[in-house]
């Protein structure tokens, strides 16, 4: 491994990354970029599994699983603009909209396009619905939490979240088998370099896997933030902090992932090669996990 330290504010964060993807079905979302991402809701059952189970079915496999995830005919992006449009102007706008602002946000509605839509709703929808609207908004996008990092550096979930530079995305439902805990995945580029932008709750890791290639191949990792790891099979881990490179050899067996206390954010970029494959292998074993700090 080599790793190499660098300020990636910017301009070389947008040139890089890489993935988790496998090359197959990398190369397949690339033919079609409209693949439908599954979206993966809990909050029914969690708020009213007892009270209202059907309802909850309804909320979580229906309307998410289904209507939103259908987001190969109609985008997330635009799914989000859509229902924060339809809740201002019912003039819902408690925690459920404060909810699908942060949604839009994630979706990737910039902070300029959510103050365009505001506006048209505040003259289509009411002038005091878009003034409720506008101060859950700049909650939404102004508030940089002060990110409160501790001397280690870890972040939690939310903070990487509320803070990222790229959209974050879903949560990572197609490839969770090869992660414990819950990782979310945004691809950023599907043209001419592959890049996802990868953030793991802590303690989420991925299993050992190995990115093959006759010629070329490989995987770089850009840290964006948190606290995370990369191992090599028979080396130490090692730690990961924003701004640091990691270059992945192909056919080297290795895992990624958070610190078990930070959450953990970088964008993976695959290094085109030839015959390119991946292979996911056993997960990380938890004594030797837990050991890291
Ligand atoms: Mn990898």
């Amino acid at each position: 491994m080599k790793i190499t330290k660098k300020i990636i504010v910017g301009l070389a964060a947008v040139m890089l990354m890489s993935t988790n993807l496998l090359n197959v079905e990398a190369a397949e979302m690339a033919d079609n970029t409209r693949k439908a991402v599954k979206v993966v809701q809990t909050a029914g059952r969690q708020q009213l599994g007892e009270f209202a189970p059907d309802f909850a079915r309804y909320n979580d496999d229906i309307l998410f699983g289904e209507v939103w995830s259908k987001n190969d005919v109609l985008s997330l992006h635009d799914r989000s603009i859509v229902t924060v449009s339809a809740l201002v102007a019912s003039g819902i706008t408690d925690s459920s909209l404060k909810y699908h602002l942060q949604s839009a946000k994630n979706n990737g509605v910039t902070k300029e396009e959510m103050a365009e839509i505001i506006t048209q709703l505040g003259f289509y929808g009411g002038w005091p619905k878009a003034w409720a609207a506008f101060n859950l908004a700049k909650e939404v996008y102004n508030d940089t939490p002060a990110v409160a990092k501790t001397a280690s550096g870890n972040e939690t979930l939310e903070n990487i979240m509320a803070t990222s530079l790229f959209p974050v995305g879903g949560e990572n439902v197609n490839y969770a088998q090869y992660f414990d805990g819950t990782s979310y995945l945004n691809m950023l580029s599907m043209d001419q370099v592959i890049i996802g932008n990868v953030t793991f709750e802590p303690g989420c890791r991925n299993h050992w896997h190995i990115h093959h290639a006759d010629k070329g191949g490989g995987q770089m990792l850009l840290v964006t933030a948190g606290r995370g790891y990369y191992q090599e099979w028979g080396k130490a881990p090692q730690e990961l902090k924003p701004g640091d490179v990691v270059h992945i050899p192909a056919n080297v067996k290795h895992w990624h992932g958070a610190a078990p206390n930070s959450a953990f954010q970088h964008l993976a970029i695959e290094v085109p090669g030839e015959n390119t494959s991946n292979e996911w292998c056993e997960a990380v074993d938890s004594g030797e996990y837990n050991k890291l700090k």
